[in-house]
C-alpha cells in the first residue's frame, strides 16, 4: 500500500486524508499544534467558547455538490443549520441597511430606502437572481477534465461570464458609487475589506440569499473535530505536535519529511497542505520557486491580503432581540495611528454552550492589511509592548460596546485579542493572512494545480491554490489532490 504524508492538518489536510484513506492509500497528518483543524478552530477563556472563524460556510445548503462534499467528510453529517436571519444589519447616520436572507426583501427594503436607487437596486437584485443558479464546482479540477467536460463547464458559466466581465474588473468602491444614498454607498463600500471586487460581493450575496451561506451549530472546532473523526475511522494517523521542517530530496522525489520533535516520515506522496509560503520558502527553501506564488509575494498591490484582529467579549445577558451580525460607528480610536470609525460584532446567542448560563459570546473583527501587519511585526519583538497594544485595543472596543448598548454598560468583559501575529505564530500563516490572495480588480483570478516543477511526488493543497480562499476551496483542494495522485498511480478515484 503506497503511504501518503500530508503536512498540515488543517480543513485542506484533513480533506486530503480522508479521500487518500478512502482511496486506499495508508495515510499520516502531521500538524504543529496539539489540535486539528488549522484556521478553522475556536477555544476556551473564562467558562466561555471563542468561535474563531465561521461567520458562513458556503455548502449549507443541501443537495447541492459543495454540500455532498462536506457530508462526505463528515463536517456536516447530522448537523444542524443556523440561518442568520441577516447578513448584517450596517447603521449609518440615522438609517439602518439590512441585507436579509430573501432577496425579494432585500429588494423591497432597499427601494422603499432609496427610490431614486431604482435602477442600481434592480440590476443588483437581477445580478443576485442570475448568480443563485451558481454552484461551486466540486467534482474535477480543470486540469483533469477532458475536452467535452471543459466545454461543459464553459457553458454552465456562461451567465456568470456577462456579469464577471462587469464586475470582475469594477473596484467594489467604485461599484458603491453607482448608488445615490450614502447608507446604501456606506453599505456596499464597506461590506468586505477594501480592494475586492464588486463581483465577490454579488456571488457572496447570492449564496447567502439562498441558503448557501449559513453557520452549522455546534461552530468551527466541532467542524474540524467531525473531521478529523471521520479521517481516523477511515483507519488514517495523525501525530499532533509535530512540525515539518524539513524535506529530504532525492532524484526529484521527496523521500522523507523530518520534524522538529526529531520524528522522520517516509512516503511515496507528500501533501503540503499548509500555507505556500511556509512550503515554498521554507521547507522547499526557496529551490523550487513557483512564478505564480513569487508573481503575487511580489505585487501585494495586486494581490492583498487580508488579516485581522479578533476581540472576544463576554456579555453577562442575553441577547435576544440582536441581529447575529451588527455593524455601527463608533467614535474613532487608533490603531498604529490609522483610525478606526466603525466595528462590526456578531453575537452568539444561537450558541448557549459558547457562554456561562445567561451570558452571550459577542466578537468583533477588525479588519488588517499589510502595513499593519508590519506595525504588529515591529510591536511583536517587544512582548510587554505587544500586550499593551492588545489590552489597549481590547478596552477600546469595550467601551465602543457600551457607548452604543448602554444596556451593556459594566456587563462586558474582554475575553481575548487576535492579532495577524496569532494566526502567524499558530498556523504559519504568510503574514497573518485569513484567506488566501483577494480578487481584486488588478489580480487575476487564476488556479493552481499545487503541483512542483522539478518534484514528482509533492503536491501543494489548500486555501492558497484558488482565490479567495476559505473553507470551500481548503476542502475541495484537499480532495483534488488525490485525484492527481490516483490519475498519477493509474487509479480510479472514489468520492
Ligand atoms: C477569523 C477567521 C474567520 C474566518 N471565517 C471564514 C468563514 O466565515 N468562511 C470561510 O469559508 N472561511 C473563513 N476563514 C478562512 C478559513 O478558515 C481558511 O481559509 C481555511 O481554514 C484554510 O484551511 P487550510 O487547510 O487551507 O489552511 P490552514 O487552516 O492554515 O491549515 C494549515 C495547517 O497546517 C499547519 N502547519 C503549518 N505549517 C506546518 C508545518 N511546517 N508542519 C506541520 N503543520 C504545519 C497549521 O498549523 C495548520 O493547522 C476564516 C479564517 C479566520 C482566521
Amino acid at each position: 500500500m503506497k503511504k501518503v504524508v500530508i503536512i498540515g492538518g488543517g480543513i485542506a489536510g484533513l480533506s486530503a486524508g480522508i479521500f487518500a484513506q478512502k482511496n486506499g492509500f495508508e495515510s499520516i497528518i502531521l500538524e504543529k499544534n496539539s489540535n486539528l483543524g488549522g484556521q478553522c478552530t475556536g477555544w476556551n477563556r473564562q467558562g466561555y467558547h471563542i468561535d474563531g472563524c465561521i461567520h458562513w460556510l458556503v455548502g449549507t445548503k443541501e443537495k447541492t455538490p459543495i454540500n455532498e462534499l462536506w457530508t462526505t467528510v463528515g463536517a456536516l453529517d447530522g448537523v444542524e443549520i443556523f440561518h442568520p436571519e441577516s447578513f448584517f444589519y450596517f447603521e449609518y447616520d440615522n438609517f439602518t441597511v439590512d441585507i436579509p436572507r430573501d432577496v425579494d426583501l432585500l429588494r423591497a427594503s432597499w427601494l422603499e430606502l432609496s427610490p431614486e436607487d431604482k435602477d442600481e437596486i434592480e440590476n443588483l437584485y437581477n445580478c443576485i437572481k442570475k448568480l443563485q443558479f451558481f454552484e461551486m464546482p466540486t467534482e474535477k479540477p480543470t486540469d483533469l477534465m477532458n475536452f467535452m467536460e471543459k466545454i461543459k463547464l464553459i457553458i454552465s458559466m456562461k451567465d456568470i461570464g456577462t456579469i464577471m466581465k462587469k464586475y470582475g474588473k469594477m473596484n467594489l468602491k467604485e461599484y458603491a458609487k453607482k448608488f445615490k444614498h450614502t447608507a446604501l454607498r456606506e453599505v456596499l463600500g464597506s461590506f468586505l475589506p477594501e480592494g475586492y471586487s464588486a463581483s465577490f460581493v454579488l456571488f457572496t450575496l447570492a449564496a447567502f440569499t439562498k441558503g448557501q451561506a449559513s453557520i452549522p451549530y455546534g461552530g468551527s472546532k466541532a467542524l474540524a473535530l467531525r473531521m478529523q473523526e471521520r479521517y481516523l475511522s477511515l483507519g488514517g494517523s495523525i501525530e499532533a505536535s509535530c512540525e515539518a521542517v524539513e524535506l529530504t530530496i532525492d532524484n526529484n522525489k521527496v523521500k522523507q519529511v523530518i520534524c522538529n520533535n526529531e520524528k522522520i516520515f517516509k512516503g511515496d506522496y507528500f501533501i503540503a497542505a499548509c500555507d505556500s509560503y511556509e512550503f515554498y520558502e521554507r521547507l522547499l527553501k526557496g529551490k523550487y520557486p513557483d512564478t505564480f506564488f513569487q508573481k503575487r509575494y511580489q505585487n501585494p498591490k495586486d494581490y492583498p491580503l487580508s488579516s485581522q484582529i479578533l476581540i472576544a467579549l463576554g456579555y453577562e445577558g442575553k441577547l435576544d432581540e440582536f441581529p447575529f451580525s451588527l455593524s455601527f460607528p463608533i467614535n474613532s480610536f487608533e490603531i498604529h495611528k490609522k483610525p478606526i470609525n466603525r466595528l462590526t460584532i456578531n453575537q452568539y446567542n444561537h450558541e448557549p454552550s459558547f457562554a456561562p448560563d445567561g451570558h452571550t459570546l459577542i466578537i468583533c473583527n477588525i479588519s488588517q492589511r499589510y502595513s499593519d501587519y508590519e506595525a504588529w511585526n515591529v510591536l511583536y519583538k517587544d512582548t510587554k509592548a505587544y500586550n499593551q497594544e492588545k489590552t489597549k485595543i481590547g478596552q477600546s472596543v469595550l467601551r465602543a460596546m457600551e457607548t452604543r448598548f448602554s444596556q451593556m454598560e459594566g456587563k462586558l468583559k474582554v475575553l481575548d485579542v487576535v492579532t495577524p501575529k496569532t494566526y502567524e505564530r499558530y498556523c504559519n500563516a504568510y503574514q497573518g493572512a485569513f484567506m488566501s490572495f483577494i480578487p481584486t480588480v488588478r489580480g487575476k483570478m487564476m488556479e493552481h494545480t499545487g503541483r512542483v516543477k522539478g518534484l514528482k511526488n509533492i503536491f501543494l493543497s489548500g486555501q492558497w491554490l484558488q482565490p479567495p480562499g476559505g473553507l470551500p476551496v481548503a476542502v475541495v483542494t484537499g480532495k483534488d489532490t488525490i485525484m492527481r495522485i490516483c490519475k498519477q498511480e493509474k487509479k480510479l478515484f472514489i468520492k
